[in-house]
């Protein structure tokens, strides 16, 4: 049995009393979600103390968003390994599209992130996925399977969640069909050594189609990001039938 991990990615909002404002509300709808599944909140930096104080003794995981690949240094503006373990975060997000594509992400970097991550017991989220363009032009396959080979030399299988995310269907509203993403997801888990490491899908996921998302079998739970940032939406999301 694969893990399934339900993760919001809250990407650029909330600040730590928004922050706070949200757990209050989403506690409270967590009773009836069954065990097994894994719940992660990836949130801001500037969160992550007073979210891993709240949620100290709960079931609820802490993630971020990124870590680097140095223990500590002249890296202004980042942050290291030791700082997220230390704040109880176990989960971090690593090579999300908007990283790439805005903040000059390579595969490079997103390997040396990854095992950096692992070294320091965070379990990476990498992401993955197609631009509109190259989906378009047949090349979905050509594109995930280079940027695996390049992210995951050297890292370790066991302690590894992949996210498969097309980027035309980050924060557009326009889902990947269910089928298409569980065949694509298929597709990945063949190129990988431990058939085991749970692959998510994320785009576009909301309360309206995630029992759609989850009933595919090659789906082991969802990335998620608009649809993180309310209290309810999200408790459905985590709650699926
Ligand atoms: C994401 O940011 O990883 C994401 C999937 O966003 P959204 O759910 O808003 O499409």
């Amino acid at each position: 049995m694969r893990k399934i991990v339900i993760a919001g990615n809250w990407k650029m909002y909330k600040t730590r009393t928004e922050s706070l404002e949200f757990l209050q509300g989403f506690m409270s709808c967590l009773t009836e979600t069954p065990e097994e599944r894994e719940v992660v909140l990836c949130v801001p930096f500037t969160s992550l103390a007073v979210l891993s104080k709240n949620l100290h003794g709960s079931r609820i995981r802490l993630g971020a968003q990124n870590v680097h690949w140095q223990e500590s240094g002249a890296f202004t503006g980042e942050i290291s390994g030791p700082m997220l373990s230390e704040l109880g975060v176990r989960y971090v997000i690593i090579g999300h599209s908007e990283r790439r594509q805005y903040f000059g992400e390579t595969d490079e970097t997103v390997n040396l992130r990854l095992k950096a991550a692992q070294k320091y017991d965070l379990i990476p989220i990498l992401c993955v996925g197609e631009t509109k363009q190259q989906r378009d032009a047949g090349e979905t396959e050509a594109h995930i399977f280079s940027q695996l080979a390049k992210d995951l030399v050297d890292v370790d299988q066991e302690k590894l969640v992949i996210a498969y995310e097309p980027i035309w269907a980050i924060g557009t509203g326009d889902t990947c069909e269910t089928k298409e993403a569980n065949r694509v997801i298929g597709l990945i888990r063949s190129k990988l050594t431990n058939p085991g490491v749970p692959i998510q899908y994320g785009g576009s996921v909301k309360p309206e189609n995630i029992d759609e998302v989850m009933a595919q079998p090659e789906i082991d739970g969802v990335l998620v990001g608009g649809a993180s940032l309310e209290a309810a939406s999200f408790a459905r999301i985590v709650n699926y039938q």
